[in-house]
């Protein structure tokens, strides 16, 4: 049997998935770094290994992400726009119509087809202040892990707002917040806020019908519960909503 291996070199992580027929055998992920492709077959290596197959096996890979020509022993290269939509549409059981995707340093919308195909995108690399960049630069002024935010954010305290539509604004806004007495709970529920701000903005020029939201940040249920408050409407997340590009680069291979 053939494997197919999705991998999805981004800006901050190197996610890797391991398909058979369109089930998810292995999901992997290690922190962006120099010399890609060594990290990338490491990682590959791993899932190999904690799956049980043999060091001989067979499979076709396909990259995507900002890296994919780096890993130049790759059967196909794809774009992330179209890996994100194929696999979240494939994922989503074909319900999907807006997406948001929140990587480590960028954001975008994409608007899909009824068959799933990408009829309309925005992106926004540009400015840091609604990327996964920014949550982790907020972990650490919080002294908070990312993994503690949903929950930190359900916690009674004030209503603060952000208000500094620049990433470099925004760390000393929530410097002087924390100065002033203003609990961590209020700046994280501030910052989901900022962050949904921001995801709507671009997402109303492509259109919000039946919305999911992938990417790293969507394992954050206070992200996603603020996307909802602005939207108004229900967004949806897949189980593993991190590696949706690596498995529409996976199931891209035929
Ligand atoms: P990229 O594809 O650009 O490398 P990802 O989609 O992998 O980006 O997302 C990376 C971001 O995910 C990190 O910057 C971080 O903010 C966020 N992240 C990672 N793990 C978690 C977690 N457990 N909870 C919330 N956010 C997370």
């Amino acid at each position: 049997m053939e494997y197919r291996i999705g991998l999805d070199l981004g800006s901050t992580a190197i996610k890797a998935v391991i398909v058979e027929g369109s089930e998810i055998l292995w999901t992997g992920a290690v922190p962006t770094a120099p010399d890609q492709e060594a990290l990338a077959s490491d990682l590959i290596e791993r899932g190999r290994g904690e799956l049980g197959l043999p060091s001989g096996w067979s499979y076709m890979l396909a990259s995507t992400g900002y890296g994919k020509s780096l890993f130049r022993k790759a059967d196909l290269k794809l774009d992330e726009l179209s890996a994100n939509a194929r696999g979240l549409f494939r994922l989503s059981g074909g319900e999907a119509r807006s997406l948001i995707n929140i990587g480590g340093q960028d954001l975008k919308t994409i608007r899909l087809s009824e068959n799933g195909e990408v009829t309309d995108f925005r992106m926004n690399d540009k400015c840091a202040a609604g990327t996964g960049r920014f949550f982790e630069l907020a972990a650490r002024l919080l002294n908070v892990p990312l993994s503690g935010f949903a929950e930190l954010s359900r916690e009674p305290g004030e209503e603060v707002e952000l208000n500094s539509t620049c990433v470099v604004f925004a760390e000393s806004e929530i410097v002087s917040l924390l100065a002033r007495g203003v609990p961590p709970q209020s700046v994280v529920r501030a910052l989901h806020a900022s962050v949904a701000r921001r995801a709507a903005g671009l997402l109303g020029r492509v259109g919000a019908e039946a919305v999911w939201l992938d990417g790293g940040p969507a394992q954050n249920r206070g992200l996603v519960e603020a996307v909802e408050d602005e939207l108004l409407t229900e967004v949806k997340v897949t189980p593993l909503p991190q590696y949706t590009v690596a498995y529409g680069a996976a199931v891209s291979l035929g």
